[in-house]
C-alpha cells in the first residue's frame, strides 16, 4: 500500500475512535470493574420475579434463554439481593380480585423459594439479608406491585405483613385505588385520603418499606410528609430527563432525600429517553402506562379467565427500539449523575426492572450485564464508594432503618 494510503487509513482509525463514545455498544468489562462489582453488595430495588412462573410454569432457578432473569443469570450479574417483586395487573382490579392474586403470587413465590433453597432466601429484615449474603446465596426482599387491596384495608395489609411481605407500593399500580392517587389515572383524592395517611402510619409501625414508584406528584409529596420513616422510589426516573407523569421532578426529588429516601433508576429508556419513549408511544398509539382500556370486560371475569388475559404479557421485555436511538450504559448514568448533583450520592440506587418491560441501554441483554454498569460508572470518575453506594449500599441502608424496630409477633 503507498505510504498516502496508509496515512488516510491511520487517519480513518483515528476518527472512528474519536466517534465512539466511551461504554457504548460493545462494552469489554474490565478487569478493575469486574473485581469493583464482584467486591459491592448488589441489591436490586426492583426485579419482577414468579409472575413468569406463576403464569408459564418452569423454575426460577433453571436458565431460560428469554427474558432478562433467572438465578443463573442473577448470579452470572452479581446480584446479591433483590426486592422480589410480585406484579398484580391492573386486570384483577375491576372484579376485585387484587387481594387473592396477591396470596396466590405469595404461594407462588414461596414454591419457587423453596426449589432454590440452595441459592436464594427470604429475608424479613437487614439482618436477614446480611446473614443469607454472608452464606453466599441471594437474599429475596418480599415486594408488592400493584395494589394489596384497592381500600387499603390496614387487616390485609397486617396479615400480608405476616406471610412475609416486607414492601409495597402506595398506588394500585398506575390504577387509581381508594386510598391513594396514581401517576397515571385521574386524580380522585389529590393525594392521599385519610385511609391512605393509616396506611402509611401503619407500615411505620410494622416496618414496612413504602414505596412511591407510580403515585402522582400530590401522593408522593403527602406520603413524604406522614411517614416517620424514609421512602423509597424503586424504579423511577427523572422529569428534567423525560416529562411524563411517571418520572420525578426535581422538587420532589430534594424531598425524598431529606426525608433520608433513595430513588431507584430503572434501567430501560422508557423513563429516561424521549427518543424511545417516542418511538414506543407512537407505534403502540398510547403511552406505556394507559390502563385506560382495561375495565369493563374484566369485571365480569373469573380470576382464571383473567389469568388467561394476564398471561400472554410475561416475561415483560422492552420493545426492539432501534440501536441508535438508545442510550448507551455510559449515557443511561448520566440520569443518575444528575441526580447526584442535586441531592448527593447517598439517596440513588439501582432498580432495574428486570423482566418488568425495561428496554435496556445498548449492549445489555439482561441482569447478566450488571458488570457493564460497573464498568461504564468507573469511566465516568465514580468512586468505588459511590459504586458501592448506588448498587446496593444505599437500599440496604433504608431497609435496615426500617425493618429494624420492633415487629408483630410471630404467630
Ligand atoms: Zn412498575
Amino acid at each position: 500500500m503507498p505510504r498516502k494510503h496508509l496515512w488516510l487509513v491511520a487517519c480513518a482509525v483515528v476518527l472512528v475512535w474519536w466517534s465512539v463514545p466511551p461504554g457504548s455498544g460493545q462494552v469489554q468489562v474490565s478487569d478493575r470493574a469486574r473485581r469493583v462489582h464482584d467486591n459491592a453488595f448488589v441489591f436490586d430495588a426492583h426485579v419482577h420475579v414468579v409472575n413468569r412462573q406463576f403464569y408459564h410454569g418452569g423454575d426460577m432457578g433453571q436458565r431460560v434463554d428469554d427474558g432478562q432473569f433467572d438465578l443463573v443469570r442473577a448470579k452470572e450479574g452479581g446480584l446479591d439481593a433483590m426486592f422480589f417483586s410480585l406484579f398484580v395487573t391492573e386486570q384483577y382490579y375491576p372484579a376485585r380480585l387484587e387481594t387473592k392474586q396477591v396470596l396466590r403470587l405469595m404461594d407462588a413465590a414461596y414454591d419457587q423459594l423453596a426449589k432454590n433453597k440452595d441459592k436464594i432466601e427470604v429475608a424479613l429484615n437487614a439482618s436477614d439479608i446480611d446473614r443469607i449474603a454472608a452464606a453466599g446465596r441471594m437474599a429475596a426482599f418480599m415486594d408488592l406491585e400493584g395494589g394489596f387491596d384497592l381500600d387499603g384495608d390496614l387487616a390485609v395489609l397486617r396479615d400480608l405483613y405476616r406471610l412475609g411481605l416486607r414492601s409495597f407500593q402506595l398506588p394500585a399500580h398506575n390504577w387509581a385505588n381508594n386510598f391513594a392517587d396514581s401517576c397515571c389515572a385521574p386524580a380522585k383524592w389529590h393525594g392521599l385520603n385519610e385511609r391512605g395517611r393509616a396506611v402509611i402510619r401503619e407500615a411505620n409501625r410494622l416496618g414496612m418499606v413504602i414505596n412511591i414508584s407510580h403515585a402522582s406528584d400530590e401522593t408522593m409529596a403527602q406520603a413524604l410528609d406522614v411517614s416517620a420513616d424514609p421512602i423509597v422510589a424503586t424504579h423511577h426516573g427523572l422529569r428534567s430527563f423525560n416529562n411524563i407523569p411517571r418520572t420525578m421532578s426535581d422538587e420532589l426529588l430534594k424531598k425524598l432525600a431529606a426525608k433520608g429516601g433513595v430513588i431507584g433508576f430503572q434501567i430501560g429508556n422508557e423513563f429516561h429517553n424521549v427518543k424511545v419513549f417516542n418511538w414506543r408511544t407512537a407505534r403502540a398509539g398510547k403511552p406505556f402506562w394507559d390502563t385506560t382500556a382495561i375495565g369493563r370486560k374484566e369485571a365480569g371475569m373469573t380470576i382464571e379467565e383473567v389469568d388467561a388475559l394476564a398471561a400472554p404479557a410475561f416475561p415483560m421485555i422492552g420493545v426492539a427500539a432501534p440501536d441508535d436511538i438508545r442510550l448507551t450504559p455510559y449515557e443511561w448514568l448520566a440520569v443518575v449523575d444528575r441526580a447526584v448533583e442535586l441531592v448527593g450520592e447517598d439517596h440513588v440506587m439501582l432498580g432495574s426492572d428486570f423482566d418488568g418491560g425495561p428496554t435496556l441501554p445498548r449492549g445489555m441483554r439482561d441482569v447478566r450485564d450488571l458488570p457493564i454498569l460497573t464498568e461504564a460508572m468507573l469511566k465516568r470518575g465514580w468512586s468505588e464508594e459511590r459504586i458501592r453506594k448506588f448498587l446496593g449500599g444505599n437500599l440496604l441502608r433504608v431497609v435496615r432503618q426500617v425493618t429494624g424496630k420492633k415487629k408483630l409477633e410471630k404467630p
